[in-house]
Protein backbone atom coordinates (compact mmCIF):
# COMPACT_ATOMS: atom_id res chain seq x y z
CA UNK A 1 0.00 0.00 0.00
CA UNK A 2 1.53 3.60 -1.37
CA UNK A 3 3.05 5.81 1.53
CA UNK A 4 2.49 9.38 1.08
CA UNK A 5 5.21 11.45 1.46
CA UNK A 6 4.73 15.44 2.64
CA UNK A 7 4.96 18.58 -0.10
CA UNK A 8 7.69 21.28 1.22
CA UNK A 9 8.80 23.75 -0.86
CA UNK A 10 7.64 22.07 -4.40
CA UNK A 11 9.40 18.95 -3.38
CA UNK A 12 7.62 15.44 -1.99
CA UNK A 13 9.77 14.77 1.39
CA UNK A 14 9.71 11.34 2.77
CA UNK A 15 9.81 10.70 6.54
CA UNK A 16 10.50 7.65 8.53
CA UNK A 17 7.36 7.30 9.88
CA UNK A 18 3.68 7.00 8.95
CA UNK A 19 0.44 5.60 10.39
CA UNK A 20 -2.24 4.07 8.35
CA UNK A 21 -5.69 5.29 6.86
CA UNK A 22 -8.46 3.28 6.53
CA UNK A 23 -11.39 2.86 4.89
CA UNK A 24 -14.97 3.51 7.20
CA UNK A 25 -16.72 1.30 4.88
CA UNK A 26 -14.29 -2.10 5.25
CA UNK A 27 -11.44 -1.20 7.38
CA UNK A 28 -8.55 -1.78 4.87
CA UNK A 29 -5.88 0.13 4.66
CA UNK A 30 -6.38 2.95 2.04
CA UNK A 31 -1.81 4.34 2.34
CA UNK A 32 0.33 5.38 4.93
CA UNK A 33 -0.09 8.93 6.07
CA UNK A 34 3.58 10.45 6.49
CA UNK A 35 3.38 11.74 10.46
CA UNK A 36 5.33 14.75 9.85
CA UNK A 37 8.02 16.08 12.46
CA UNK A 38 8.21 19.58 14.37
CA UNK A 39 11.67 19.72 12.27
CA UNK A 40 9.17 19.39 9.15
CA UNK A 41 6.67 22.10 10.17
CA UNK A 42 9.52 24.20 10.22
CA UNK A 43 11.23 23.44 6.92
CA UNK A 44 7.24 24.18 5.40
CA UNK A 45 6.47 27.64 7.11
CA UNK A 46 10.00 28.08 6.14
CA UNK A 47 9.33 27.39 2.42
CA UNK A 48 6.36 29.07 2.56
CA UNK A 49 8.07 32.01 3.80
CA UNK A 50 10.54 31.92 1.05
CA UNK A 51 8.02 31.70 -1.55
CA UNK A 52 5.69 34.61 0.07
CA UNK A 53 8.19 37.09 -1.16
CA UNK A 54 8.06 36.14 -4.95
CA UNK A 55 4.03 35.29 -4.48
CA UNK A 56 2.84 38.16 -2.91
CA UNK A 57 4.37 40.87 -5.23
CA UNK A 58 3.36 39.29 -8.65
CA UNK A 59 0.85 41.07 -10.32
CA UNK A 60 -2.87 40.43 -9.34
CA UNK A 61 -3.65 39.16 -12.67
CA UNK A 62 -1.08 36.64 -12.57
CA UNK A 63 -2.28 34.79 -9.33
CA UNK A 64 -5.98 34.75 -10.92
CA UNK A 65 -4.84 33.38 -13.96
CA UNK A 66 -2.39 30.82 -11.38
CA UNK A 67 -5.90 30.17 -9.68
CA UNK A 68 -7.91 29.25 -13.17
CA UNK A 69 -4.98 27.04 -13.92
CA UNK A 70 -5.19 25.47 -10.53
CA UNK A 71 -9.29 25.26 -11.33
CA UNK A 72 -8.14 22.94 -14.77
CA UNK A 73 -5.38 20.97 -13.14
CA UNK A 74 -8.21 19.63 -10.31
CA UNK A 75 -11.16 19.32 -13.00
CA UNK A 76 -8.40 16.45 -14.93
CA UNK A 77 -8.11 15.01 -11.68
CA UNK A 78 -11.39 14.79 -10.60
CA UNK A 79 -12.45 11.41 -10.56
CA UNK A 80 -9.03 10.48 -9.37
CA UNK A 81 -9.20 12.82 -6.72
CA UNK A 82 -12.98 11.63 -5.68
CA UNK A 83 -12.08 7.63 -5.97
CA UNK A 84 -9.17 8.10 -3.23
CA UNK A 85 -11.82 10.78 -1.24
CA UNK A 86 -14.50 7.97 -1.33
CA UNK A 87 -12.33 5.23 -0.12
CA UNK A 88 -10.88 7.49 2.95
CA UNK A 89 -13.85 9.48 3.73
CA UNK A 90 -16.58 6.66 2.81
CA UNK A 91 -18.91 9.09 1.37
CA UNK A 92 -20.17 7.24 -1.87
CA UNK A 93 -19.14 8.63 -5.32
CA UNK A 94 -22.72 9.13 -5.96
CA UNK A 95 -25.36 11.83 -4.99
CA UNK A 96 -23.92 14.27 -3.13
CA UNK A 97 -21.02 12.34 -2.17
CA UNK A 98 -17.25 12.39 -3.55
CA UNK A 99 -17.97 13.67 -6.94
CA UNK A 100 -20.21 16.33 -5.38
CA UNK A 101 -17.71 17.68 -3.45
CA UNK A 102 -14.73 17.79 -6.03
CA UNK A 103 -17.43 19.60 -8.01
CA UNK A 104 -17.68 21.95 -5.05
CA UNK A 105 -13.97 22.55 -4.95
CA UNK A 106 -13.88 23.37 -8.49
CA UNK A 107 -16.49 26.23 -8.22
CA UNK A 108 -15.76 27.60 -5.37
CA UNK A 109 -11.81 27.68 -7.23
CA UNK A 110 -13.34 29.53 -10.31
CA UNK A 111 -15.55 31.77 -8.42
CA UNK A 112 -12.48 33.06 -5.66
CA UNK A 113 -10.24 32.71 -9.14
CA UNK A 114 -12.01 35.88 -10.59
CA UNK A 115 -12.17 38.07 -7.35
CA UNK A 116 -10.32 41.05 -6.58
CA UNK A 117 -9.76 43.76 -4.11
CA UNK A 118 -9.47 46.51 -5.83
CA UNK A 119 -7.83 49.68 -3.99
CA UNK A 120 -10.99 52.14 -2.55
CA UNK A 121 -10.60 55.91 -2.94
CA UNK A 122 -12.22 56.94 0.63
CA UNK A 123 -11.43 60.29 -0.12
CA UNK A 124 -10.58 62.46 -2.51
CA UNK A 125 -11.45 65.97 -2.15
CA UNK A 126 -9.49 69.29 -1.51
CA UNK A 127 -8.56 68.24 1.87
CA UNK A 128 -6.64 65.18 0.67
CA UNK A 129 -6.99 61.55 -0.49
CA UNK A 130 -6.71 58.64 1.67
CA UNK A 131 -6.83 54.85 -0.18
CA UNK A 132 -7.34 51.99 1.47
CA UNK A 133 -5.38 48.91 -0.04
CA UNK A 134 -5.43 45.39 1.13
CA UNK A 135 -2.51 43.67 1.72
CA UNK A 136 -1.42 39.70 1.94
CA UNK A 137 -0.52 38.89 5.53
CA UNK A 138 2.22 36.13 5.37
CA UNK A 139 2.15 32.59 5.61
CA UNK A 140 -0.96 31.21 6.67
CA UNK A 141 -1.75 27.74 8.29
CA UNK A 142 -4.25 25.91 7.74
CA UNK A 143 -6.44 22.85 9.69
CA UNK A 144 -9.12 21.34 7.95
CA UNK A 145 -11.63 18.77 8.91
CA UNK A 146 -12.71 14.84 7.85
CA UNK A 147 -16.30 15.75 6.50
CA UNK A 148 -15.40 17.94 3.44
CA UNK A 149 -11.54 16.92 3.20
CA UNK A 150 -11.12 18.52 0.02
CA UNK A 151 -13.65 21.63 -0.42
CA UNK A 152 -12.81 22.78 2.76
CA UNK A 153 -9.07 22.60 1.07
CA UNK A 154 -9.78 24.73 -1.17
CA UNK A 155 -12.19 26.97 0.96
CA UNK A 156 -8.60 27.66 2.62
CA UNK A 157 -5.90 27.47 0.09
CA UNK A 158 -7.63 29.33 -3.20
CA UNK A 159 -8.29 32.84 -1.12
CA UNK A 160 -5.26 32.68 0.82
CA UNK A 161 -3.10 32.05 -2.60
CA UNK A 162 -5.46 34.08 -4.69
CA UNK A 163 -4.94 37.27 -2.12
CA UNK A 164 -0.80 36.77 -2.42
CA UNK A 165 -0.45 35.14 0.98
CA UNK A 166 1.21 31.63 0.85
CA UNK A 167 0.26 28.35 3.12
CA UNK A 168 1.00 25.83 4.90
CA UNK A 169 -1.99 22.96 5.07
CA UNK A 170 -2.31 20.09 7.56
CA UNK A 171 -5.28 18.11 6.97
CA UNK A 172 -7.45 15.86 9.78
CA UNK A 173 -5.66 12.65 10.55
CA UNK A 174 -8.94 10.60 9.10
CA UNK A 175 -8.84 11.87 5.85
CA UNK A 176 -5.46 13.20 4.93
CA UNK A 177 -4.77 11.57 1.50
CA UNK A 178 -6.45 13.49 -0.58
CA UNK A 179 -5.14 16.49 0.62
CA UNK A 180 -1.84 15.16 0.12
CA UNK A 181 -3.12 14.73 -3.68
CA UNK A 182 -4.57 17.53 -3.82
CA UNK A 183 -1.45 20.01 -3.29
CA UNK A 184 0.44 17.45 -5.25
CA UNK A 185 -1.83 18.46 -8.27
CA UNK A 186 -1.28 22.06 -7.57
CA UNK A 187 2.30 21.96 -6.87
CA UNK A 188 2.60 20.55 -10.89
CA UNK A 189 1.36 24.49 -11.60
CA UNK A 190 2.48 26.77 -8.65
CA UNK A 191 5.50 28.15 -7.70
CA UNK A 192 7.84 25.69 -5.32
CA UNK A 193 6.82 26.61 -1.83
CA UNK A 194 3.38 28.51 -2.06
CA UNK A 195 1.43 25.38 -0.99
CA UNK A 196 2.95 23.21 1.42
CA UNK A 197 1.46 20.20 3.13
CA UNK A 198 2.00 18.90 6.48
CA UNK A 199 0.32 15.95 8.46
CA UNK A 200 0.53 14.06 11.55
CA UNK A 201 -1.56 13.81 14.68
CA UNK A 202 -3.29 16.60 16.42
CA UNK A 203 -0.21 17.42 17.74
CA UNK A 204 1.20 18.26 14.51
CA UNK A 205 -1.97 20.96 14.13
CA UNK A 206 -1.18 22.15 17.81
CA UNK A 207 2.18 22.96 16.52
CA UNK A 208 1.27 24.76 13.23
CA UNK A 209 -0.90 27.31 15.23
CA UNK A 210 1.35 28.04 18.14
CA UNK A 211 4.25 28.31 15.14
CA UNK A 212 5.33 32.22 15.51
CA UNK A 213 6.56 31.74 11.60
CA UNK A 214 2.46 32.22 10.83
CA UNK A 215 0.91 35.10 10.88
CA UNK A 216 -2.63 34.07 10.39
CA UNK A 217 -4.28 30.68 10.89
CA UNK A 218 -7.50 29.69 9.03
CA UNK A 219 -9.41 26.45 11.24
CA UNK A 220 -12.55 24.31 10.39
CA UNK A 221 -13.37 21.78 12.87
CA UNK A 222 -15.01 21.64 16.52
CA UNK A 223 -15.65 24.16 18.55
CA UNK A 224 -13.39 22.82 20.64
CA UNK A 225 -10.22 22.74 19.02
CA UNK A 226 -11.25 26.12 17.92
CA UNK A 227 -10.72 27.48 21.08
CA UNK A 228 -7.87 25.78 21.39
CA UNK A 229 -6.19 27.63 18.00
CA UNK A 230 -7.11 30.65 19.48
CA UNK A 231 -5.61 30.63 22.87
CA UNK A 232 -2.23 29.19 20.62
CA UNK A 233 -2.78 32.95 18.55
CA UNK A 234 -2.14 34.93 21.62
CA UNK A 235 1.64 34.44 21.53
CA UNK A 236 2.34 36.55 18.55
CA UNK A 237 -1.36 38.01 17.46
CA UNK A 238 -2.09 35.61 14.56
CA UNK A 239 -5.03 36.79 12.85
CA UNK A 240 -7.79 33.74 13.18
CA UNK A 241 -10.39 32.64 10.99
CA UNK A 242 -12.85 30.35 12.98
CA UNK A 243 -15.24 27.75 11.03
CA UNK A 244 -16.37 25.51 13.99
CA UNK A 245 -19.30 23.56 15.40
CA UNK A 246 -22.91 24.17 14.71
CA UNK A 247 -26.10 22.89 16.05
CA UNK A 248 -28.67 24.20 13.18
CA UNK A 249 -32.42 24.57 14.01
CA UNK A 250 -34.69 24.40 11.47
CA UNK A 251 -38.38 25.83 11.97
CA UNK A 252 -41.54 24.74 10.07
CA UNK A 253 -44.75 26.40 10.23
CA UNK A 254 -47.52 24.92 10.24
CA UNK A 255 -48.45 26.36 6.98
CA UNK A 256 -46.59 23.71 4.60
CA UNK A 257 -47.16 20.95 2.94
CA UNK A 258 -45.31 18.19 4.77
CA UNK A 259 -44.92 15.77 1.26
CA UNK A 260 -43.25 18.81 -0.83
CA UNK A 261 -40.57 19.54 2.03
CA UNK A 262 -39.60 15.98 3.20
CA UNK A 263 -36.90 16.51 0.45
CA UNK A 264 -35.29 19.32 1.51
CA UNK A 265 -35.38 18.59 5.01
CA UNK A 266 -34.03 15.18 4.56
CA UNK A 267 -31.20 16.54 2.49
CA UNK A 268 -31.26 19.30 4.69
CA UNK A 269 -29.92 16.91 7.62
CA UNK A 270 -28.55 14.24 6.04
CA UNK A 271 -26.38 15.85 3.50
CA UNK A 272 -22.68 13.76 3.91
CA UNK A 273 -24.69 11.17 6.47
CA UNK A 274 -25.00 14.62 8.88
CA UNK A 275 -21.98 15.16 9.09
CA UNK A 276 -22.06 18.61 7.82
CA UNK A 277 -21.07 21.47 9.79
CA UNK A 278 -24.14 23.23 9.25
CA UNK A 279 -26.57 20.58 8.14
CA UNK A 280 -30.04 20.61 9.89
CA UNK A 281 -29.28 19.32 13.58
CA UNK A 282 -32.72 20.33 15.55
CA UNK A 283 -36.27 19.73 13.73
CA UNK A 284 -39.12 21.98 15.07
CA UNK A 285 -42.19 21.35 13.60
CA UNK A 286 -45.69 22.99 14.80
CA UNK A 287 -48.27 20.46 16.44
CA UNK A 288 -50.45 20.56 13.99
CA UNK A 289 -48.39 19.07 11.20
CA UNK A 290 -45.72 17.02 13.60
CA UNK A 291 -47.27 13.53 12.72
CA UNK A 292 -47.31 14.09 9.06
CA UNK A 293 -43.96 15.51 9.09
CA UNK A 294 -42.31 12.84 10.35
CA UNK A 295 -44.42 10.05 8.10
CA UNK A 296 -43.24 12.15 5.07
CA UNK A 297 -39.85 11.87 6.63
CA UNK A 298 -39.30 8.28 7.26
CA UNK A 299 -40.85 7.67 3.69
CA UNK A 300 -38.47 9.21 2.06
CA UNK A 301 -35.82 7.33 4.46
CA UNK A 302 -36.72 4.32 3.54
CA UNK A 303 -35.97 5.17 -0.20
CA UNK A 304 -32.06 6.06 0.70
CA UNK A 305 -29.59 2.76 -0.55
CA UNK A 306 -26.54 3.13 2.45
CA UNK A 307 -23.27 1.21 1.59
CA UNK A 308 -19.99 0.94 0.37
CA UNK A 309 -19.26 4.56 -1.59
CA UNK A 310 -17.71 2.80 -4.36
CA UNK A 311 -20.96 0.59 -5.73
CA UNK A 312 -22.90 4.10 -7.29
CA UNK A 313 -25.98 2.44 -6.44
CA UNK A 314 -25.33 3.61 -2.74
CA UNK A 315 -25.93 7.25 -1.86
CA UNK A 316 -25.36 7.10 1.52
CA UNK A 317 -21.92 5.65 3.41
CA UNK A 318 -20.61 4.84 6.44
CA UNK A 319 -19.90 6.97 9.52
CA UNK A 320 -16.42 8.39 8.81
CA UNK A 321 -15.01 7.25 12.13
CA UNK A 322 -15.20 5.12 15.45
CA UNK A 323 -15.28 8.10 17.53
CA UNK A 324 -18.09 10.03 15.98
CA UNK A 325 -20.07 6.72 15.51
CA UNK A 326 -20.16 6.39 18.84
CA UNK A 327 -21.24 9.44 19.10
CA UNK A 328 -24.24 8.74 17.19
CA UNK A 329 -24.70 5.80 19.52
CA UNK A 330 -24.92 7.34 22.66
CA UNK A 331 -26.70 9.96 21.89
CA UNK A 332 -29.75 7.82 20.12
CA UNK A 333 -28.75 5.95 23.33
CA UNK A 334 -29.80 9.11 25.81
CA UNK A 335 -32.94 9.57 23.38
CA UNK A 336 -34.00 6.52 23.81
CA UNK A 337 -33.38 6.11 27.49
CA UNK A 338 -35.47 9.35 28.33
CA UNK A 339 -38.30 8.89 26.37
CA UNK A 340 -37.52 9.77 22.52
CA UNK A 341 -39.69 7.67 20.26
CA UNK A 342 -37.43 5.63 17.25
CA UNK A 343 -38.89 6.61 14.26
CA UNK A 344 -36.83 4.36 11.88
CA UNK A 345 -33.27 3.26 12.53
CA UNK A 346 -31.81 3.49 16.19
CA UNK A 347 -29.37 0.85 15.74
CA UNK A 348 -25.78 0.16 14.27
CA UNK A 349 -26.39 -1.66 10.66
CA UNK A 350 -25.31 -5.19 11.46
CA UNK A 351 -21.98 -5.45 8.58
CA UNK A 352 -18.89 -4.25 9.30
CA UNK A 353 -17.92 -0.49 8.64
CA UNK A 354 -19.07 2.26 10.95
CA UNK A 355 -22.43 1.98 9.31
CA UNK A 356 -25.32 3.43 11.14
CA UNK A 357 -28.78 4.13 9.56
CA UNK A 358 -30.64 7.13 9.40
CA UNK A 359 -32.21 7.67 12.42
CA UNK A 360 -35.37 9.81 13.16
CA UNK A 361 -36.11 10.86 16.76
CA UNK A 362 -39.46 12.01 17.69
CA UNK A 363 -40.74 13.68 21.08
CA UNK A 364 -37.52 14.96 22.14
CA UNK A 365 -36.85 17.94 23.41
CA UNK A 366 -34.18 20.59 25.03
CA UNK A 367 -32.73 18.75 27.91
CA UNK A 368 -32.08 15.64 25.85
CA UNK A 369 -28.36 15.53 24.53
CA UNK A 370 -29.11 15.11 20.49
CA UNK A 371 -30.86 18.08 21.10
CA UNK A 372 -28.34 20.29 23.26
CA UNK A 373 -25.28 18.83 21.22
CA UNK A 374 -24.39 18.76 17.70
CA UNK A 375 -24.64 14.87 16.63
CA UNK A 376 -22.58 15.31 13.69
CA UNK A 377 -24.19 12.19 12.06
CA UNK A 378 -27.34 10.50 10.52
CA UNK A 379 -29.67 10.93 13.32
CA UNK A 380 -31.96 13.48 13.81
CA UNK A 381 -34.18 15.15 16.66
CA UNK A 382 -37.99 16.58 15.91
CA UNK A 383 -39.20 18.54 18.39
CA UNK A 384 -42.60 19.60 18.69
CA UNK A 385 -43.64 23.14 19.00
CA UNK A 386 -47.10 24.97 19.48
CA UNK A 387 -46.09 28.66 19.75
CA UNK A 388 -43.52 30.29 17.32
CA UNK A 389 -42.25 32.67 19.51
CA UNK A 390 -41.37 30.51 22.14
CA UNK A 391 -39.52 28.08 19.23
CA UNK A 392 -37.75 30.92 18.73
CA UNK A 393 -36.29 31.53 21.48
CA UNK A 394 -36.27 27.81 22.52
CA UNK A 395 -33.76 27.67 18.89
CA UNK A 396 -31.62 30.19 20.17
CA UNK A 397 -31.05 28.97 23.38
CA UNK A 398 -27.95 27.09 22.23
CA UNK A 399 -24.39 28.39 22.37
CA UNK A 400 -23.75 27.51 18.66
CA UNK A 401 -25.05 29.99 15.94
CA UNK A 402 -23.99 28.84 12.13
CA UNK A 403 -27.11 27.81 9.81
CA UNK A 404 -30.56 27.99 10.61
CA UNK A 405 -34.03 27.41 8.58
CA UNK A 406 -37.36 28.13 8.16
CA UNK A 407 -40.20 26.52 5.94
CA UNK A 408 -43.66 28.12 5.23
CA UNK A 409 -46.06 28.67 2.09
CA UNK A 410 -45.37 32.19 2.88
CA UNK A 411 -42.06 33.63 2.48
CA UNK A 412 -41.93 36.75 3.93
CA UNK A 413 -43.64 35.68 6.65
CA UNK A 414 -40.68 33.00 6.77
CA UNK A 415 -38.20 35.83 6.33
CA UNK A 416 -39.58 37.43 9.43
CA UNK A 417 -39.24 34.27 11.78
CA UNK A 418 -35.89 33.56 10.06
CA UNK A 419 -34.42 37.73 10.95
CA UNK A 420 -34.88 36.31 14.76
CA UNK A 421 -32.68 33.42 14.37
CA UNK A 422 -28.92 33.86 15.89
CA UNK A 423 -26.83 32.52 13.21
CA UNK A 424 -24.42 33.43 10.20
CA UNK A 425 -26.93 32.10 7.48
CA UNK A 426 -30.20 31.53 7.27
CA UNK A 427 -32.13 29.36 4.57
CA UNK A 428 -35.62 29.55 3.58
CA UNK A 429 -37.20 26.17 2.51
CA UNK A 430 -34.18 24.93 2.32
CA UNK A 431 -31.31 24.72 4.48
CA UNK A 432 -27.38 24.10 3.79
CA UNK A 433 -27.08 25.46 0.73
CA UNK A 434 -23.93 27.30 0.69
CA UNK A 435 -22.76 29.16 -2.21
CA UNK A 436 -19.09 30.77 -2.94
CA UNK A 437 -20.76 34.33 -3.31
CA UNK A 438 -22.20 34.04 -0.04
CA UNK A 439 -20.13 34.77 3.26
CA UNK A 440 -20.87 32.01 5.63
CA UNK A 441 -19.87 32.07 8.96
CA UNK A 442 -20.81 31.00 12.93
CA UNK A 443 -21.89 33.92 14.85
CA UNK A 444 -21.53 32.80 19.22
CA UNK A 445 -19.82 29.50 19.35
CA UNK A 446 -19.76 28.84 16.07
CA UNK A 447 -16.81 30.94 14.69
CA UNK A 448 -15.06 34.24 14.26
CA UNK A 449 -14.75 35.40 10.68
CA UNK A 450 -16.19 34.45 7.41
CA UNK A 451 -15.84 32.24 4.09
CA UNK A 452 -16.54 33.06 0.50
CA UNK A 453 -16.58 35.87 -1.68
CA UNK A 454 -15.25 39.19 -1.75
CA UNK A 455 -15.49 39.19 2.29
CA UNK A 456 -14.15 36.01 2.74
CA UNK A 457 -11.35 36.85 0.41
CA UNK A 458 -10.73 40.18 3.08
CA UNK A 459 -10.26 37.84 5.78
CA UNK A 460 -6.37 37.15 3.89
CA UNK A 461 -5.82 40.85 4.19
CA UNK A 462 -4.72 43.53 6.41
CA UNK A 463 -5.54 47.30 5.53
CA UNK A 464 -3.08 50.06 4.56
CA UNK A 465 -4.12 53.15 4.24
CA UNK A 466 -2.04 55.83 2.02
CA UNK A 467 -3.48 59.29 3.05
CA UNK A 468 -1.66 62.23 1.01
P1 LIG B 1 -11.69 18.44 15.26
O1 LIG B 1 -11.76 19.75 15.96
O2 LIG B 1 -11.58 17.22 16.06
O3 LIG B 1 -10.45 18.42 14.27
C1 LIG B 1 -10.28 19.42 13.27
C2 LIG B 1 -8.81 19.53 12.94
O4 LIG B 1 -8.11 20.04 14.08
C3 LIG B 1 -8.12 18.23 12.56
O5 LIG B 1 -7.25 18.49 11.48
C4 LIG B 1 -7.34 17.90 13.82
O6 LIG B 1 -6.19 17.11 13.57
C5 LIG B 1 -6.95 19.27 14.30
N1 LIG B 1 -6.61 19.35 15.72
C6 LIG B 1 -6.96 18.52 16.72
N2 LIG B 1 -6.46 18.97 17.92
C7 LIG B 1 -5.81 20.13 17.64
C8 LIG B 1 -5.13 21.09 18.44
N3 LIG B 1 -5.01 20.95 19.76
N4 LIG B 1 -4.61 22.17 17.83
C9 LIG B 1 -4.76 22.37 16.50
N5 LIG B 1 -5.38 21.47 15.69
C10 LIG B 1 -5.91 20.37 16.25
O7 LIG B 1 -12.96 18.42 14.28
P2 LIG B 1 -13.43 17.23 13.31
O8 LIG B 1 -14.02 16.17 14.17
O9 LIG B 1 -12.35 16.91 12.34
O10 LIG B 1 -14.58 17.97 12.49
C11 LIG B 1 -15.89 18.02 12.90
C12 LIG B 1 -16.24 19.40 13.46
O11 LIG B 1 -15.92 20.40 12.49
C13 LIG B 1 -17.72 19.55 13.73
O12 LIG B 1 -17.90 20.22 14.95
C14 LIG B 1 -18.21 20.43 12.58
O13 LIG B 1 -19.39 21.14 12.84
C15 LIG B 1 -17.02 21.31 12.38
N6 LIG B 1 -17.02 21.88 11.03
C16 LIG B 1 -17.28 23.22 10.89
C17 LIG B 1 -17.34 23.79 9.62
C18 LIG B 1 -17.65 25.25 9.44
O14 LIG B 1 -17.42 25.75 8.33
N7 LIG B 1 -18.11 25.95 10.44
C19 LIG B 1 -17.13 23.00 8.48
C20 LIG B 1 -16.88 21.64 8.66
C21 LIG B 1 -16.82 21.10 9.95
Amino acid sequence: MKQYTLLIGGERVAVSSHAPVSNPSNGDIVGYMPLASEAELDRAVDAAAEAFAGWSRMPDEKRAQACRALAEKISEHAEELAQLLTREQGKPLSGLGSRFEIGGALAWTRHTAELSLPVEILQDDNEGRVDLYRKPIGVVGSITPWNWPVMIACWHIIPAIRAGNTIVIKPSPMTPLSTIRLVEIMNEILPAGVVNVVTGENSIGAALSAHPGIAKMIFTGSTETGKKVMASAVATLKRLTLELGGNDAGIVLPDVDPARIAEGLFWGAFINNGQTCAALKRLYVHDSIYDDVCNALVDYAGKIAIGDGLDETNILGPIQNEMQFNKVRELVEDARAKGGRILTGGEPMDRPGYFYPITLIADVDHGFRIVDEEQFGPALPIIRYTDIDEVIARANDNPAGLGGSVWSSDPEKAKHYALQLECGSVWINKHGAIQPNAPFGGVKQSGIGVEFGAEGLKEFTTIQTVLS
